[in-house]
């Protein structure tokens, strides 16, 4: 039965996967493919053992790619925010101001901010 295990190291994550043993038993030279708690990797790898193999996978990468969506939707925001402020269609961005409130964008059509 296949199995698999994460250790997290220094700095990295570590998915290890053995085909044949059951599911949480690793055997003795598995048990040494596990990473140490102070154990440094700044960079992806995989690598081989008898029984199976695994793969590293630095701990910056999930954080990126957690803070790139995140730093995206933040940015959209602001300028959303930004625009509503100065007067400008949410839409187009077209320019408002002087327009009566509550009236559709001249420009596009859209609705009032
Ligand atoms: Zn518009």
């Amino acid at each position: 039965m296949a199995s698999g295990i994460l250790s997290l190291g220094g700095s990295a994550i570590r998915a290890a996967y053995t085909p044949d043993s059951p599911v949480g038993v690793l055997s003795s030279g598995e048990r040494s493919e596990l990473l140490s708690p102070t154990e440094m990797r700044w960079l992806f790898g995989w690598g081989r053992y008898p029984a199976g193999g695994y793969l590293d996978v630095p701990l910056w990468f999930p954080l990126i790619l957690a803070i790139l969506p995140t730093a995206f939707a933040w940015r959209l925001d602001t300028l959303a925010r930004r625009r509503a402020r100065v007067g400008l269609c949410a839409h187009c961005h077209y320019d408002r101001r002087g327009l009566v409130a509550g009236v559709v964008c001249p420009e596009c059509g859209g609705g009032p901010l």
